[in-house]
């Protein structure tokens, strides 16, 4: 079994803790890329096989207009086997989305959003260079919902600079609040040279201790367990019967179990390597942090 990871790496402007695989938005270059992309997935050699997963990653996905995405998932279609249930994932950043742009993505064939929210704590956005607010951020969740969309994911960040263990608690209770089917948590990663590690160093800013870092990780999985959610990957829960099949595709490195009974993702675009090898890295960490080393 397969799933297929597209990646766009297009982004409106770029977040200064960002090592991703993207560039800025270019609407010429946008639509070349979509031409790309919709011909490497025609020409794959994995023709025919069944996949049962498409997840559009970036970058940020949710510039591309509906009918492109549309196109790739029907491409996606004509070249392998895929059932009509196939979790369709559209990563969104939230400043994207619109009641309107999400029923016309649900009838391109996404029938899953996943929003990088990060945050909840307007400082914590702001001096990740985030241009969504956490008021907008619930916002999207809201308009996905009334867009038709029944299966939201969000993505939250710890251990930010200046962050508190009260801080990260105030993003996970409103994650709480808000109910998505399923969420991440992952660690910061200051990569060498980052714009924000410079920013940090210019602003006096710091990390929690180790030690503090590991208990937000802990507390967050205690937390979110009492409100329903099963962890089933070092980084990912969700609620039964809503395990992303996503998650599990990517999160190879931490589930042996996962890898042995599915195939890897069959990346397609810019990047060909799903982001769980980056995500990878912070899992990794988590799971240092959650052994104690
Ligand atoms: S929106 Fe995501 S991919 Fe784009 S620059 Fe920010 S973190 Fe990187």
């Amino acid at each position: 079994m397969l799933g297929l990871y597209l990646h766009i790496p297009f982004c409106s402007s770029i977040c200064n803790y960002c090592n991703f695989n993207r560039g800025l938005f270019d609407e010429g270059l946008k639509s070349r890329y979509v031409d790309a992309l919709e011909r490497e997935i025609l020409g794959s050699s994995l023709r025919g096989r069944t996949a049962d997963t498409i997840f559009f990653g970036g970058g940020t996905p949710s510039l591309l207009e509906p009918e492109e995405i549309g196109r790739l998932i029907t491409v996606s279609r004509a070249t392998f086997a895929m059932p009509a249930t196939a979790e369709v994932t559209l990563e969104t950043n939230p400043e994207t989305s619109s009641r309107e742009r999400m029923e016309r993505f649900r009838a391109a064939g996404v029938n899953r959003i996943s929003f990088g929210v990060q945050s909840f704590r307007e400082p914590e956005l702001k001096r990740l260079g985030r241009l969504h607010t956490a008021d907008r951020a619930v916002r999207a969740v809201d308009e996905a919902r009334a867009g038709g969309i029944d299966n939201v994911s969000l993505d939250l960040m710890m251990w930010l600079p200046q962050q508190t263990r009260d801080d990260w608690r105030q993003s996970v209770e409103t994650l709480v609040a808000v109910g998505p089917e399923h969420a991440s948590l992952y660690l910061l990663e200051l990569y060498p040279n980052s714009p924000l590690k410079e920013e940090m160093a210019r602003s006096g800013w710091s990390l929690a201790p180790d030690e503090d870092a590991a208990g937000m990780y802990l507390w967050s999985l205690e937390r979110l367990d009492a409100a329903g959610y099963r962890q089933y990957e070092i980084s990912n829960v969700a609620r039964p019967g809503t395990t992303s099949n996503t998650g599990r595709m990517a999160s190879g490195s931490a589930s042996a179990a996962v890898r042995t009974r599915r195939s890897p993702a069959c990346g397609r675009g810019m990047s060909r390597v799903p982001r769980s090898t980056f995500r990878g890295s912070r899992q990794a960490r988590a799971r240092r942090l959650s052994d104690g080393r």
